[in-house]
């Protein structure tokens, strides 16, 4: 039987349900009762693009935050935005269209805009949103080309408000526990490896994640910036060199305009290597492992909005922490609000989204060229 292989059990029998290792990992299995703190201020926040993420996710988020609430809703569809604001407690004078979007300045219940739109869509609403005088919270990837994050930064400088990327994994236990432990030296010894694959068998060819221009590009700008992101948080560096492959059938309806499979490497300056995988073509792949001199630590699945798990293997033993989940999007948007009560910098600001679509491009060009591309 392989290590991958046992059951969490398996593991709680082999390691004992306390057991230590290195002195900092202990696998239990009863958490202290947190008890939420009385009702303070909450800023206000409109939601704009009610799709899929904003309906399954953002909106019912907003019953575990602490300091932020949904007060304004902005669709092309009405009907279902009444329907939405009936169930949130929404005011109907709060609902907007895309047309309608810009009279957002005259409403004092909003403070904060959180963009759910297509990938192509961000920019341009990034920026009406700061010219409206709001706060922007904007989904990944930033937008389609370095050159529109370049115009939401300086949008957002110039009206003066903040600008972050909704990256919900930077706020979150479990991937804040595996930066911790890669980061660890005593424990895995120095980090050698970051390997991650993220990708899935995307299904509807007439969906927008599949349309250059409203997605900007295939599975690297969706899922493969999740693996992206992994290897830069876990090492807590920039990388130096970028290689990548593509693997693409034309013949595919679905990817007529887009990539479906693209797998990249990248040398980070203390030598660690990252190792990579993005598609829309396989079976769900969903996994970071960091990999030391004296261990690895491993979450999979590892960017999904529930059910992560962290594995550890030191010398001979394996071990599954136990760590108790958040809700990512409330963490997310109370991260925000409170940047903007205490004036301070988001955890991922605008030029941390710059950042990934720099690198995408670069991925871009070394499977185009077949090249080390410098960066
Ligand atoms: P979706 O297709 O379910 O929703 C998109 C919304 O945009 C719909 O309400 C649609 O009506 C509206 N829209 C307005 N103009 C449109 C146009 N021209 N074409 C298509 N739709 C248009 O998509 P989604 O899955 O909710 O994704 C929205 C954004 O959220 C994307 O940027 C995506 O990358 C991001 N996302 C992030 C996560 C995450 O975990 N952070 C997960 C899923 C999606």
């Amino acid at each position: 039987m392989s290590d991958l292989s046992l059951t969490r059990r398996d593991f709680m029998k082999q390691t004992g349900a306390a057991s230590l290792i290195g002195g900092a990992i202990t696998t239990t299995t009863s958490f202290a009762q947190r008890v939420p703190d009385p009702p303070g201020k909450k800023l206000g926040w409109a939601i704009v693009g009610l799709g899929s993420l904003a309906i399954n996710q953002i909106l019912p988020g907003f019953a575990k935050s602490e300091k932020s609430k949904v007060t304004a809703l902005v669709s092309g569809n009405r009907e279902k935005a009444e329907k939405l604001a009936a169930r949130y407690g929404v005011n109907p004078k709060n609902i907007y269209n895309y047309q309608t979007y810009d009279q957002l300045k005259n409403n004092p219940e909003v403070d904060i805009i959180y963009i759910v739109l297509p990938n192509g869509m961000h920019a341009e609403y990034t920026i009406r949103g700061a010219q409206a005088g709001k706060h922007i919270l904007t989904e990944k990837p930033m937008a389609n080309t370095p050159k529109d994050c370049e115009e939401m930064i300086a949008a957002c400088k110039k009206a003066g408000k903040k600008l972050m990327v909704a990256y919900r994994c930077r706020y979150e236990p479990f991937n804040q526990t595996l930066i911790k432990l890669a980061q660890d030296k005593e424990l895995i010894g120095p980090l050698r490896a970051v390997i991650s694959d993220h990708g899935f068998n995307i299904g509807d060819p007439k969906q927008w994640r599949l349309n250059k221009a409203l997605a900007g590009g295939g599975s690297l700008m969706d899922i493969g910036l999740y693996a992206l992101q992994a290897t830069r948080y876990c090492t807590g560096e920039e990388p130096t060199e970028i290689n990548a492959m593509e693997y693409t059938d034309r013949n595919d309806v679905r990817f007529k305009e887009v990539e479906d499979m693209i797998n990249f490497q990248l040398r980070f300056p203390s030598g660690v290597l990252g190792q990579c995988t993005s598609s829309y073509g396989y079976y769900g792949q969903n996994h970071i492992r960091v990999v030391g001199t004296k261990g690895w630590v491993e979450l999979e699945p590892a960017t999904g909005y529930t059910g992560a798990r962290l594995r550890m293997k030191i010398g001979p033993n394996l071990t599954e922490r136990d760590i108790r989940p958040v809700d990512h999007f409330a963490a997310e948007m109370d991260h925000l609000s409170e940047c903007v009560m205490n004036d301070k910098e988001p955890l991922t600001p605008g030029e941390e989204g710059l950042r990934d679509l720099k690198y995408m491009m670069a991925i871009y060009e070394a499977a185009r060229t077949g090249k080390t591309v410098k960066v």
